[in-house]
């Protein structure tokens, strides 16, 4: 799988996200020549920043955490001073309460009132003593370890907002991956004895975050990879991919508003857009039944609602989760709190109001006016915000957000990982790239091992974010 050597220069990238630059940048330091094709007019993929009458906004609140030391250093290299560690406050909004997450023992009990709180440690116990044999839905899987009362106030709700459908569909998978290692009891250890040193307090209390964004991380990245010799063409969408005698040969590729296409060939291939797509632009196209697989891998999407508000900080939180499921909104960040270089001015709030959807249906095809008009009625509703003190906003649609993961997902996914593993020079990486529920970190470190790899090592892509734990939530 090496790169040949008389050609030392020829990594085709797709994607100019996390993933696809974190491969670019290993190969251009290590002196290969690799060429990144970006179909959008600017990098960072779903971790860019969009910048709007001078205010920053964040496709979602992009928490910066890793346990790999690669992934720390890369960050570190490529910031320095500008990537900050900023305090976090987050809570859970419920039935007209604030509930700080990760849960505070006295917050919640004075908040849920002395019965529901008995309620719920009775709950726990039953489900303790009674669990649910198998652990095949997110239900189950969270209701044997946090009780099914529990479940039903500080899961169900936001996690169906989320998927769009019933957490009893939903598979055990995603919450073990998101909240492995904790627990009921661990939650409350972690509570009333807070871990003074180690990670649990660092994911708690504070975050670290570039001063203007996440998208700033990856316009840096970029320019070291273009300072390196490397190549980074935007606009341009990989719209087919020629393979022969279980090779990739070329790409074809077309720019913003040109009618001809181009052909790139390479000896190695690292692909960072979604996999379902990967498969549709294969040309000669694959066999029938990992066609089939594909379509039937899906995505949820979602919307961000950026605001600017007339009014100084409008509220403390970095983010609130919206459990209240009598409005649609998911989440809302406050970015001034993720980094204040994030406001233009620090006498107004900007906010990201957030909707879980799937592309295509009626949330999505909302015209931007009547989603701006829906997030500042949903913000009064939930006392966040006053139509009053609206400024101006925009809407971004961020399609294939979240790799679905259904019942059936695991045997289609792996009808395509067999497919692809029959080529010699193609690896698929990131988040879409391999369906995968992949944090940034998660991300780079894929397209770090595939451009080591493209250089003669061998790692196990697939094996990245199998076995690490993340320790506080099981929150998107
Ligand atoms: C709402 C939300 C919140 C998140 N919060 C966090 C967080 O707090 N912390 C964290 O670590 N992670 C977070 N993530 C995850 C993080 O956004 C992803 O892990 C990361 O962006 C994935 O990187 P990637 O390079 O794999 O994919 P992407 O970022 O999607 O990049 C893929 C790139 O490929 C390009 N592309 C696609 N098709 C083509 C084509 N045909 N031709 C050329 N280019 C193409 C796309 O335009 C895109 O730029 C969050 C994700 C979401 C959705």
């Amino acid at each position: 799988m090496s790169i040949d050597s008389d050609k030392p220069d020829d990594v085709i990238v797709i994607g100019a996200g996390p993933a696809g630059l974190a491969a670019g940048a290993h190969l251009a330091a290590s002196g290969g020549k690799v060429s990144i094709f970006e179909k959008e007019g600017q990098v960072g993929g779903i971790s860019k920043t969009v910048e709007f009458k001078g205010y920053r906004f964040d496709l979602g609140g992009h928490r910066f955490f890793t346990k790999s030391a690669a992934v720390n250093n890369l960050w570190n290299e490529t910031l320095g001073s500008d990537f900050l560690t900023r305090p976090r406050l987050s809570r859970i909004y419920y039935r007209n309460k604030f509930f700080n997450y990760p849960l505070k023992p006295a917050n919640a009990l004075f908040g849920l009132g002395i019965p529901t709180s008995v309620g719920l440690a009775l709950s726990y116990l039953k489900s303790r003593i009674f669990p649910y044999r198998d652990e095949e839905t997110f239900e189950q899987w969270v209701s044997n370890r946090f009780g099914k009362k529990l479940y039903s106030v500080f899961f169900k709700t936001y996690t169906e907002k989320l998927w769009g459908m019933p957490c009893s569909e939903i598979r055990a998978e995603w919450a073990a991956q998101r909240i492995k290692g904790l627990s009921l009891t661990s939650a409350i250890r972690n509570a009333f004895f807070p871990d003074k040193s180690g990670n649990v307090k660092t994911l708690i209390d504070s975050f670290q975050y570039p001063k203007f964004g996440p998208g700033m991380m990856y316009e840096k990245m970029a320019g070291k990879i273009e300072n390196l010799g490397g190549k980074i063409f935007l606009e341009s969408d990989i719209v087919e991919i020629k393979h022969e005698t279980g090779a990739i040969r070329a790409v074809i590729v077309r720019r913003n508003g040109e009618t001809e296409s181009e052909e790139h060939s390479a000896s190695h291939f690292i692909s960072s857009m979604p996999i379902t797509d990967l498969v549709k632009r294969l040309s000669p196209s694959p066999p029938p039944e990992v066609v089939a697989a594909a379509e039937k891998l899906s995505f949820r999407s979602f919307i961000s609602v950026s605001l600017i508000m007339n009014l100084r900080n409008a509220f403390p939180d970095t983010w609130v989760y919206v459990h209240s499921p009598e409005v649609m909104m998911g989440r809302i960040q406050n970015f001034g709190n993720w980094s204040p270089h994030m406001l233009a001015d620090p006498a107004r709030t900007a906010l990201g109001v957030e909707y879980f959807c799937t592309e295509g249906d009626e949330l999505w095809r909302m015209k931007d006016e009547s989603l701006i008009a829906l997030a500042l009625e949903e913000l009064e509703k939930v006392r966040l915000g006053s139509k009053a003190d609206f400024l101006d906003g925009f809407v971004t649609r961020v399609p294939k957000a979240y790799p679905v993961y259904d019942a059936d997902y695991p045997r289609n996914l792996l009808v395509i990982r067999d497919y692809l593993a029959g080529f010699s020079n193609l690896q698929p990486v990131g988040r879409y790239g391999m369906f995968k529920y992949n944090n940034m970190d998660h991300s780079i470190l894929t397209g770090l091992q595939a451009a080591a790899n493209a250089l003669g090592e061998q790692h196990d892509i697939w094996s990245v974010n199998t076995d690490q734990e993340y320790l506080e939530t099981c929150r998107a």
